[in-house]
C-alpha cells in the first residue's frame, strides 16, 4: 500500500514541462522539514492506496504526463513500483524528490527532478551528493530553491563542481515565493554566463499559493 496525500490533475507549474497537462500523485511523509516548504501538509495524514487504485485514477485523469511527488516521494518503499507500473504502462513520469534519498533504484524509463538544498532550507547536511552523478543530460533536471545571497553563491559552486551545466537536461534555479528581490536573482542568473535558467511556480501564479489539488 502506499500513503497518498493527493492525486489530481492540474497544469505543470515546474521544470522544462510547465504548462504541460498532468496528472500528479502526491505521496504522503518526508524526512526533511525545509524552512520555508510549502507542502507541509503531506508530513502526516493521507490515505491508504494500493498502487492498482492509484494507476486507476491515474487512467481516469487520461494525462500521458504523471509526476510522482511529496512529501518526499521516494521515502515510500512501494513507490518504487508504482513508477515501474507507470512506466510499464507507457507514461511519461516526473519524479520530484527532495534529494534526501537515494535515486539509485528509480526505473530508468522515470526521469528525475532532483532538488539541491541550500543553506537557507536548513536542510543542506542533508543532501544525497551521489544522485548528482546519476543525472542523465537528456532526462533529469535539477533545481535549487534560493532565498538569498548565499543560496545563489552556493547553487553556482554546486553547478560549477558537479558539471551540471553538462550534466542535467536543465538546471533550475527557483526563487523561494514571495521573496521579493526576483530581479535581483534575475540579474544573478543573466550575468552568470551559466547554462542555467529561472523559474517561477505557474500553479502558484494561477491558483494563488495557498490552493490545495492544483
Ligand atoms: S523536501 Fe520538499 S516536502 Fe520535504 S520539507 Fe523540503 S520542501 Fe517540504
Amino acid at each position: 500500500m502506499l500513503r497518498v496525500t493527493e492525486i489530481f490533475r492540474s497544469i505543470q507549474g515546474e521544470s522544462t514541462h510547465a504548462g504541460r497537462p498532468c496528472t500528479f500523485v502526491r505521496l504522503t511523509g518526508c524526512p526533511m522539514r525545509c524552512v520555508w516548504c510549502d507542502s507541509e501538509y503531506t508530513f502526516t495524514g493521507g490515505e491508504s492506496i494500493s498502487v492498482d487504485d492509484v494507476m486507476a485514477k491515474v487512467k481516469a485523469y487520461g494525462c500521458r504526463l504523471v509526476e510522482v511527488t511529496g512529501g518526499e516521494p521516494l521515502a515510500q518503499r512501494e513507490a518504487f513500483r508504482l513508477i515501474q507500473r507507470l512506466c510499464d504502462d507507457g507514461y511519461e513520469v516526473l519524479i520530484e524528490t527532495g534529494g534526501y534519498v537515494s535515486t539509485e533504484h528509480v526505473d530508468p524509463r522515470a526521469k528525475i527532478i532532483l532538488d539541491v538544498k541550500c543553506p537557507a532550507s536548513g536542510e543542506e547536511g542533508r543532501n544525497h551528493y551521489p544522485n548528482l552523478d546519476r543525472l542523465r543530460p537528456d532526462l533529469d533536471e535539477v533545481k535549487f530553491v534560493v532565498a538569498d545571497r548565499g543560496d545563489w553563491d552556493y547553487a553556482k559552486d554546486v553547478i560549477e563542481r558537479y558539471d551540471l551545466e553538462n550534466r542535467a537536461r536543465a538546471v533550475l534555479i527557483s526563487p523561494v515565493w514571495g521573496n521579493g528581490f526576483l530581479p535581483e536573482i534575475a540579474d544573478w542568473i543573466s550575468s552568470s554566463g551559466m547554462n542555467i535558467r529561472m523559474q517561477l511556480q505557474l500553479h502558484k501564479q494561477i491558483w494563488g499559493p495557498e490552493a490545495r489539488g492544483v
